[in-house]
């Protein structure tokens, strides 16, 4: 049978614009569908916008240890709709990049909801479209519970377009989106809370890690409330939000942010029509090749619940649309060994087995630890110090995870990614040759193991 397409991609965020792309540059007949914005949930609603935020909040301490230096700065004012014109003039302008992106690769862009009618065949906009393979690349959606009064609350999606900066925030959850927003409102002026249901937040980082950003927030003046849940929310009559906790606590706001985990992008979706089925969790099972329980059906990305972190989408995206028309070149992707970062004021990088992680996995491990007060701070009154931190085997020598938290931590982790993806042991560490002076240089100075 003759199809409209080989390839038919629902969503143009990150995996399904690098699936797409790749495809046609393969040669196959491609459509990719978008209903929202062009680049996805990272460029229009993620990690773009996010880190533009980090680095607007980051400048109220860069203006205050300048003092340090030498300088005397005029009154620092914020303005939040200035900052928010300017994100938007830029996420505008990639926007477009991701059109061109698209069209020049020879794609066939289609904007609008797009639904499956069955196996092989995309209705949009009215119209159909056959295709022998079709690739679900949705993305996820902002989960928040269904407390009373939580229509009262935001999610990331509606924190990045505030009319203005609320004076109080509470922010709700543990996770990356939860700590990055605290530090951004923190940063920005606003009086912050984050609430977390758990003894310390960031499950699943290293603990040495958690406890330092734990006491770096703290020194900063952030309100950390723990062991803490929200009962209800209601509205009072000034606007203001009235927030009730489990334990009986009211707590006042102008804003309630909820960063409680995302769920699959499945609304309308037409996967009745198909033999697509899902996990556990909602998102879509598929195999170690992203094939669905419907042979023609693909998915990729947030969707699939694995690890929603745009490069993984990137590269799930590369290994389909090499898969499909490029078999020779296919290879599939690692999930072991991804760096991520939290940007959180300090960052946080991380790569590898946590030492909890390394623990349960049987390792026999050696500890090495460093922490100090960055070079930086040295001529300012700011107490804040670096953690670095790296998890060894004990017989191996190799090094199983590197964590770090202070400045510029994302950038520094990269690297030292590569070194572990190599399988990188502490000796090659120890006879790598620092760059001085920089914080990174003590990621190959750490001599004495941690007692214990
Ligand atoms: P998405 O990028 O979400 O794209 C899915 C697209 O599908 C969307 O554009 C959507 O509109 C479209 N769509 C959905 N349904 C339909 C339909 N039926 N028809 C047509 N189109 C449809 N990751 C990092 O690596 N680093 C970060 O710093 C980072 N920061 C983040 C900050 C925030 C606030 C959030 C929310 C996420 C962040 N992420 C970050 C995660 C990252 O954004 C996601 O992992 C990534 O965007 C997933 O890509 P995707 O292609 O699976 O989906
Ligand atoms: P996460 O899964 O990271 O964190 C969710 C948090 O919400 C956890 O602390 C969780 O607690 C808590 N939570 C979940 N359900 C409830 C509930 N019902 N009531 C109270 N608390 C709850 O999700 P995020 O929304 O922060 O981010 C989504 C994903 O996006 C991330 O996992 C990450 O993959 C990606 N992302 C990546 C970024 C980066 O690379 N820098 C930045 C932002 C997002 P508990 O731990 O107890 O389950």
């Amino acid at each position: 049978m003759a199809y409209d397409f080989d390839l038919y991609v629902i969503g143009a965020g990150s995996g399904g614009v690098r699936a797409a792309r790749f495809a046609a540059g393969f040669g196959a007949k491609v459509a990719v569908a978008e209903s929202r914005y062009l680049g996805g949930t990272c460029v229009n609603v993620g990690c773009v916008p996010k880190k533009l935020l980090v680095y607007g909040a980051h400048f109220a301490e860069d203006f205050e240890q300048s003092q340090g230096f030498g300088w005397t700065p005029g009154e620092a004012k914020f303005d939040w709709a200035t900052l928010i014109a300017n994100k938007d003039r830029e996420i505008n302008r990639l926007n477009g990049i991701y059109r061109n992106l698209l069209v020049n690769s020879g794609v066939t862009l289609h904007e609008g909801h797009a639904k499956i009618v069955d196996p092989h065949q995309v209705e949009i906009n009215g119209e159909r479209y056959t295709a022998k393979n079709i690739l679900i690349a949705t993305g996820g959606w902002p989960q928040i519970p269904e407390v009373p009064g939580h229509e009262h609350a935001i999610s990331s999606n509606q924190a990045f377009f505030l009319k203005e900066l609320p004076k109080r925030v509470l922010v709700v959850g543990g996770g990356y989106i939860a700590v990055e927003f605290a530090g951004i409102f923190h940063g920005l002026g606003a009086e912050t809370t984050l609430l977390y249901r758990g003894e310390l937040f960031l499950r699943g980082f290293d603990g040495a890690v958690r406890k330092h950003l734990h006491e770096e927030l703290t020194k900063r003046g952030m309100n950390l409330q723990f062991n803490a849940d929200i009962e209800r929310i209601d509205k009072q009559s000034d606007g203001s939000l009235k927030v009730s906790l489990k334990d009986g606590r009211e707590l006042e706001a102008d804003c309630v942010f909820y960063a409680t985990g995302r769920r699959p992008m499945l609304d309308n979706l037409g996967l009745e029509n198909t033999g697509v089925k899902l996990d556990k969790k909602g998102f879509v099972e598929v195999d170690e090749q992203y094939q669905t329980a419907e042979p023609s059906i693909l998915a990729l990305g947030d969707v699939i619940g694995r690890v929603q972190l745009t490069p993984v989408a990137l590269a799930e995206g590369m290994a389909v649309a090499r898969r499909l028309f490029k078999p020779e070149q296919y290879r599939p992707v690692d999930y072991k060994m991804i760096p991520t970062a939290v940007f959180s004021l300090p960052n946080i990088g991380t790569v590898g087995f946590t030492e909890e992680e390394a623990r349960e996995a049987g390792h026999d491990v050696v500890i090495f630890e460093s922490r100090f007060r960055p070079m930086k701070l040295t001529l300012t009154e700011c107490q804040e110090r670096t953690l670095m931190k790296l998890v060894v085997d004990a017989k191996t020598d190799k090094v199983l995870g590197c964590h770090m938290v202070g400045p510029d931590a994302g950038e520094i982790v990269q690297g030292l990614a590569i070194a572990l993806k190599a399988g990188a042991t502490k000796r090659d560490f120890d006879e790598t040759i620092g760059v001085h002076p920089t914080a990174a240089e003590e990621f190959v100075t750490m001599r004495t193991p941690v007692a214990g």
